[in-house]
């Protein structure tokens, strides 16, 4: 058995109106919000943060953001900062995720400063990170990954990096249907904990838990959740839906 508990996150993306999002929330609280065995994390959009966590009272269902703005306050329009989401009892973030980088050009730099704010605050940051199909063909994958690893926890504390949470995306198997085999995932997760074990040491990085995300849905996740350094899985499209969310809970709690 792991020393890392398993964790399931719903990345919900630009989908649901805040009715609708209370509605899927109040189903997985009625299936899964009692149980202990796996952390569960829900990331609705902005607008549903407050329904959403008002639904989550009394069950063990942890509220994310799936962005964050490093600044506290100021002239920032569309953004949001960290004290306003723990405001809203909000304990994730989601940062760097492939989506931003690519269409809202964000850069390592800027990911690390949300990291750096978003710990500062105590809001744990889910950092994603992962590699293009281009440069997975091109050899490329373990240079991409450390590079964003590294870069995405400069200056993160030996202190503050259990609070962080790594998500290997590779882009390329991101709402694709293409799922990365357990063997490529794997390679890749424990280079990653090989990486934590440079930057912060051994006992650290065996408490980091890093999910797999990338089309992960019950049919695939039992095999991925039983790879030795896959802690669990950062879900977009399987978490829209209370029925297949409720089935990625239950393997990651048989896999644990
Ligand atoms: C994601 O966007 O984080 C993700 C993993 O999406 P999907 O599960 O739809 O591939």
């Amino acid at each position: 058995m792991s020393i890392r508990k398993k964790l399931i996150a719903g990345n919900w993306k630009m989908n649901k109106t805040s009715a609708d999002a209370v509605a899927l929330v109040q189903e997985i609280v009625a299936e899964a919000g009692k149980q202990n065995d796996v952390d569960i994390v829900v990331a609705p959009p902005f607008t549903s943060l407050e329904s959403v966590g008002k639904a989550l009272e009394g069950s063990v269902i942890k509220l994310s953001a799936q962005n964050v703005h490093p600044e506290p306050s100021g002239a920032y329009t569309g953004e949001i900062s960290v004290g306003m989401l723990r405001s809203l009892f909000a304990n994730y973030v989601i940062v760097g995720h492939s989506e931003r980088r690519i269409y809202f050009s964000e850069t390592d730099a800027f990911i690390n400063q949300k990291v750096l704010a978003s710990l500062k605050g105590q809001l744990k940051p889910i950092l994603c990170i992962g590699e293009t199909l281009a440069e997975r063909e091109g050899n490329q994958t373990l240079k991409v990954v450390q590079t964003q690893l590294e870069a995405g926890l400069d200056g993160v504390s030996k202190d503050l990096a259990t609070s962080v949470v790594i998500a290997y995306e590779p882009v390329w198997a991101i709402g694709t249907g293409k799922v990365a085999t357990t063997e490529q995932a794997q390679e890749v997760h424990a280079f990653i904990r090989s990486l934590l074990v440079k930057l912060f040491g051994e006992a650290v990085a065996q408490k980091v838990r890093i999910l797999y995300g990338g089309s992960m849905k019950p049919s695939n996740a039992p095999e991925l959740l039983a790879q030795k350094d896959i802690d669990g899985g950062l879900i977009g499209g399987a978490s829209l839906e209370s029925r297949s969310f409720v089935e990625l809970i239950k393997a990651a709690a048989a896999a644990k």
